[in-house]
């Protein structure tokens, strides 16, 4: 499988999102998927302390345990935390904090990108980044990164690593598919100016990308979607929402693909796009993902959606 890099790391072009793990997945099923991925060449495993409640970090730390060394562990803090009612939030002595739980949890005596989930607008960015800068000193974090930053977000944080000297965000995770472009103009182009990758999230639009879902026909039983509070469901799939997965679908199938294919590769040819971190549920999902990035027309081809 291709490579690209996140810093210093090298990260498999299509990673493995955690976010199913411990929530609607058990750990059985959560093992399957992480042994088919691993299978499959995917090295880059996304998670965050708060998916799954902290269990999917334990299961991740269970199912991986012996092959630690082969992977590349992304995990994040600061984000909701149930048990507190309230965001982690970004204060020095917290990111310590979570970032040694993280690792008992993970089972390993480093995480290899570690990326603040949401910005904590009550903490000065150059406190956190102090903090992070401490613990890649100390070897237990190898690069960091951030989550949810708009482009002025990610030019403040720069702007106060480089005074400072210290280490800086290699890279950003925002929301970005066929679905929801507009970080198109705003992180994705500052992350491509800054020199930093960028990791798009809820690249399949939590599957409404994958090709399964009709217009007029029920949801397929078992779906995250088909899952959704009907509330959710009314104010995402819309009529709007459906006129473009189907312009979507013809256009793909206009050239052979499929719409699986045209989510990645709207994805992968945009810079500095690193890894597309699909979730899966199954094996065969993360099989057909792995088969659908091949798909690599050049970026002009595929530049209209
Ligand atoms: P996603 O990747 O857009 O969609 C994943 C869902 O799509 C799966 O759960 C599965 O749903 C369906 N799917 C995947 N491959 C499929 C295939 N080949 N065929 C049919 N269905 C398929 O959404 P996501 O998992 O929420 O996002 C990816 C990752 O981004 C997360 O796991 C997490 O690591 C990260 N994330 C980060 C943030 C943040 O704030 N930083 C926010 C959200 C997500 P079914 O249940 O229908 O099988």
């Amino acid at each position: 499988m291709e490579t690209r890099r996140v810093g210093s790391l090298g990260v498999s072009v299509v990673g493995l999102g955690c976010n199913n793990f411990g929530g609607r997945l058990d750990e059985e099923r959560t093992r399957a998927v992480i042994d088919a991925a691993l299978g499959e060449g995917i090295t880059l495993f996304d998670t965050a302390d708060n998916y799954g409640n902290t269990r999917s970090e334990e299961f991740l730390g269970r199912i991986l345990e012996g092959r630690r060394d082969g992977v590349v562990l992304a995990t994040k803090f600061g984000g909701w935390r149930e048990d507190l009612g309230r965001e982690g939030g970004a204060r020095p002595e917290y990111v310590r904090e979570a970032a040694e739980a993280s690792l008992r949890r993970l089972r390993t005596d480093r995480i290899d990108l570690y990326q603040l989930h949401t910005p904590d607008e009550t903490t000065p960015i150059a406190d956190t980044l102090g903090a992070l800068d401490e613990l890649v000193r100390e070897g237990k974090v190898r690069e960091i990164g951030c989550s949810n930053f708009t482009a002025a977000e990610l030019r403040q944080a720069d702007g106060a690593a480089r005074a400072s000297g210290g280490a800086r965000f290699v890279s950003v995770q925002n929301e970005l598919n066929l679905l929801a472009t507009d970080d198109v103009d705003d992180g994705l182009s500052k992350a491509a100016r800054l020199g930093m990758a960028y990791i798009p999230y809820f690249p399949l639009a939590s599957g409404l990308l994958a090709g399964k879902f009709r217009r007029g026909e029920p949801l397929p039983a078992g779906t995250r979607v088909a899952g959704w509070p009907a509330e959710r469901r009314d104010e995402q799939l819309t009529d709007a929402t459906w006129d473009r997965i189907e312009e979507l679908t013809r256009f793909a199938e206009e050239r052979g693909h499929s719409l699986l294919e045209l989510a990645f590769a709207w994805l992968l040819t945009k810079e500095p796009v690193a890894s597309v971190i699909a979730g899966a549920t199954a094996p065969e999902q993360v099989a057909a993902n792995v088969a659908a990035s091949r798909w690599r027309p050049p970026a002009s081809e595929i530049a209209y959606p």
